[in-house]
C-alpha cells in the first residue's frame, strides 16, 4: 500500500535540529545525503551535546568524542555546518529559553525547511519517546514563528541579525504519524556509513547485536513500500507558511 506522499524537494537549504548527536543517523542521514548530492545546503543544529548519553562516561569525557562523532557524521552525508548549543542533555524543558535558543539558530541560517525528530509521545508502538526529542520538537515549531516576528526575542536581532519569516514547513522525521517520505535507496548507503560514525555511542549502548546496517535496513523497508520504492525515510509534515 503506497500511502505516503513524496515530500517535496523544490527547496534549497534546510536546517536540522535536533536534541542529540545520533538522532539524524538513526533513519534521516541517507535523506540528507540525497539533499546534498542534489546540491541543496543543510546544516545541524544539536540542542545538547549527547554528554549524558554513554554510561560508562562522565560528561565532560563524553562531550568531545560525541561532538566529534556528530562532526564525522555530517561530513559523510554532505554537511559542512554543525552547531551545538550546548544546552543540558537529559533534562530539557519546553519553554521560552529553549524557543529563544532555536530561533536565533533559524534567524542566523535562515532556512527554506527545518527538520527535527518525532516528537510525538511514542514511535508508534509501544516505545516511548524520549523527554528532550518531545520538548525540542514542540519548541522547534514555535521557534519558527517565533523568528519571523521582530517582537519576538527582539533582543537577538543586534549585530545585523534580523527576522526570518521564510520557513515553509517544519518536518517530523520518524513520526508514527508521518504523511510523507523521501525515496533514500540510492543514498543507503552513505547513511549507514553516517550512523557508524557514531561509534563511541554505539559501543556505550551496550545492545548486544546491534548491527546498524540491519536496523536501517529493517526500519527504511517498510517506509520504503509505504512509498513505493525500496528504502525510504517517513516524515510528518507540518506547513508553517500560508499556503503550505
Ligand atoms: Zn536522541
Amino acid at each position: 500500500m503506497t500511502d505516503l506522499e513524496p515530500v517535496n524537494e523544490s527547496w534549497s537549504n534546510a536546517l536540522c535540529v535536533v536534541a542529540h548527536p545520533d538522532d539524524l543517523e538513526f533513519g534521516t542521514a541517507a535523506a540528507v545525503a540525497r539533499w546534498t548530492d542534489q546540491g541543496k545546503t543543510v546544516r545541524y543544529v544539536m540542542v545538547t551535546s549527547g554528554e549524558a548519553g554513554i554510561d560508562g562516561m562522565t560528561p565532560e569525557e563524553c562531550l568531545p568524542v560525541r561532538e566529534a562523532e556528530q562532526v564525522e557524521s555530517a561530513r559523510i552525508v554532505g554537511v559542512d555546518v554543525v552547531d551545538f548549543l550546548r544546552l543540558p542533555d537529559g533534562v530539557l524543558e519546553y519553554g521560552a529559553g529553549l524557543r529563544a535558543a532555536i530561533a536565533r539558530s533559524v534567524r542566523v541560517f535562515r532556512p527554506d525547511i527545518v527538520i527535527t525528530s518525532n516528537f510525538r509521545d511514542t514511535w508508534g508502538g509501544p516505545n516511548l519517546n524520549q523527554a528532550d526529542h518531545i520538548a525540542v520538537g514542540r519548541a522547534v515549531l514555535d521557534a519558527v514563528r517565533d523568528a519571523g516576528n521582530r517582537w519576538v526575542f527582539a533582543d537577538q536581532l543586534v549585530d545585523g541579525l534580523e527576522p526570518w519569516g521564510g520557513v515553509r514547513a517544519v518536518w517530523a522525521f520518524g513520526s508514527p504519524q508521518a504523511t510523507h517520505a523521501v525515496d533514500t535507496t540510492d543514498t543507503f548507503e552513505a547513511g549507514v556509513a553516517s550512523l557508524l560514525a557514531h561509534s563511541a555511542y554505539i559501543d556505550g549502548l551496550g545492545w548486544e547485536h546491534f548491527d546498524p546496517r540491519e536496523f536501517l535496513e529493517g526500519f527504511s523497508r517498510p517506509v520504503g513500500q509505504r512509498l513505493g520504492v525500496a528504502f525510504a525515510a517517513p516524515f510528518e509534515v507540518f506547513p508553517m507558511g500560508w499556503g503550505g
